[in-house]
């Protein structure tokens, strides 16, 4: 935990405001019915505090809107391409960048350059568009995160960690050629923003070069993992955010990224690699999928702010005050008892569905039961990180049933106060201590694929 006497305080103040709305309960019962219980489905005007994502909600700061005035809109060259490739040598240290829309842009090129049908790719716990895209270009996913992961009352410090036994494993059965790389996720979001530990990482690197397998890395929480690493790894306390951050990327071959979480724009990634052939490749297909290698589906003035939230974000006070934030929330909810992942993550505060409504089947969506629960308490709308969200098993087509069943309440970057938490804080508090009323769901409409965006639900009858 970060150290009790360093106050968190923001080292920013406010310039301008933006107004929420508020709304009655009955207005919020109509809006979650329109919305067949489906977070995703309400309109934002509807909402009242949104914990939805962490994903393209930050604030950006008056540096990168001033950034977004000098957008060279040039089809090709634009100089803000150039500003975000020197940031990201500068700060990540990849020698090749091609921009992308964002994340999951990354991951069909890199999965589509990498991946031939019957790979394995092992990763640290999936991620919903990381795997789809491994499964579209013919691979199959297989987690090789360490157990602590898969429970939420485990206090591991790193349950971000690979257990390179599980590794071992996979290569015995599949045969290192069938292993493209491995996908490190730097936090992981599924398992409720858990870090890895830098001693793992580099002991999976000694690994995997020692059977010829690449290390790719999704990046998209790089620097909340730092500070992880920074505040409980030993021997780390020293370094700056930036030197850890630059150490873990220097312990991979290539990365994905969602600029839109950890770089504080509201759209924007890139792939970025340290083989030239994989570069080649990659600026033959962007053009397919994104656009021209300079820009990959942004704007110039998308890319100058990327370059600036780049450098914003591996701040020690920024990082310190956003995961301040967060554990803020998170050891309020503990305090009341309310069950939730532990120890707190990075991005956000999970509750455990499992713990909070014991009396509902999983099948019965008792995550998408609680978010929809508590936007009618409250107006605050957070998400389904559960049976919805894990979809169905591709060859069996039964619903995948993972151990945890958790709603998400991610806070967005440099947006919400201290008081915006308590009021989250006690909404969840009223609808814990009338959990025994909540009933299930069942599903109405099932898209076919990351069918947690768009799919509809009916409350079911009390029992
Ligand atoms: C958000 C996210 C992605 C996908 O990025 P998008 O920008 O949403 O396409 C990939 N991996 C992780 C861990 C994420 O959180």
């Amino acid at each position: 935990m970060a150290a009790k006497h360093i106050s968190w305080a923001e080292p920013f103040k406010i310039k301008m405001v933006e107004p929420l709305f508020m709304t009655t309960r009955a207005h919020r019962e109509k809006a979650l019915e329109a919305a067949g219980s489906n977070t995703f489905l309400l309109r934002s005007e509807d909402v009242y505090i949104d914990l939805l994502t962490d994903s393209g909600t930050s604030a950006m700061s008056d540096r990168q809107w001033a950034g977004l005035m000098l957008g060279d809109e040039a089809y090709a060259g634009s100089r803000n391409f150039y500003h975000l490739e020197e940031a990201i040598h500068r700060y990540y240290g990849y020698k090749h960048v091609i921009p992308t829309h964002q994340g999951r842009g990354a991951e069909n090129l890199i999965s589509k350059i990498l991946i031939k049908p019957g790979d394995v790719v092992p990763g640290n716990m999936y991620f919903t568009t990381t795997k789809l895209h491994q499964e579209l270009a013919g691979g199959m996913f297989t987690d090789i995160i360490v157990d602590e992961a898969h429970d939420p009352n485990s206090g591991f410090t790193f349950k971000g960690n690979v257990d390179l036994s599980k590794l071992q494993g996979v290569i015995n059965t599949y045969g290192a050629e069938r292993i493209p790389y491995v996908s490190i996720a730097t936090t992981v979001n599924m398992a409720g923003g858990q870090p890895i530990s830098l001693a793992n990482l580099q002991a999976l690197r000694e690994f995997t070069s020692k059977h010829g397998i690449r290390i790719i890395h999704d990046m998209t929480r790089v620097a909340e993992n730092a500070y992880m690493i920074q505040q409980l790894e030993e021997g780390q306390g020293n370094k700056s955010i930036a030197a850890i951050v630059k150490e873990i990327c220097s312990l991979t071959d290539g990365a994905t990224m969602s600029a839109k979480k950890d770089a504080l724009v509201n759209i924007g990634g890139f792939l970025a690699t340290n083989e030239w052939d994989v570069f080649e490749e990659a600026r033959n297909l962007v053009v397919i999928y994104e656009g021209l290698h300079t820009y990959g589906g942004l704007a110039g003035r998308d890319m100058e702010a990327m370059a600036i939230g780049i450098e914003e974000s591996v701040q020690d006070a920024h990082i310190r005050a956003r995961v301040g934030q967060v554990f803020y929330l998170g050891h309020k909810l503990l305090d009341m008892g309310i069950p939730i992942v532990k120890p707190v993550g990075t991005h956000g505060v999970f509750l455990d569905a499992k713990a909070f409504l014991p009396h509902l089947r999983q099948t019965a969506f008792p995550a998408q039961a609680l978010a929809a629960e508590l936007y009618i308490d409250s107006g605050v709308r957070a998400m389904e990180r559960g049976i919805v969200s894990a979809g169905r098993d591709q060859k069996t087509g039964e619903h995948c049933f993972p151990e945890l069943e958790l709603v998400r309440l991610t806070i967005p970057r440099r947006v919400y106060t201290q008081a915006h938490m308590d009021v989250v804080a006690e909404s969840v508090q009223r609808v814990f201590e009338q959990r025994h009323s909540v009933t299930g769901l069942r599903m109405t409409y099932e898209p076919k694929y990351l069918r947690f965006f768009q799919a509809r639900f009916e409350k079911l009858p009390a029992a």
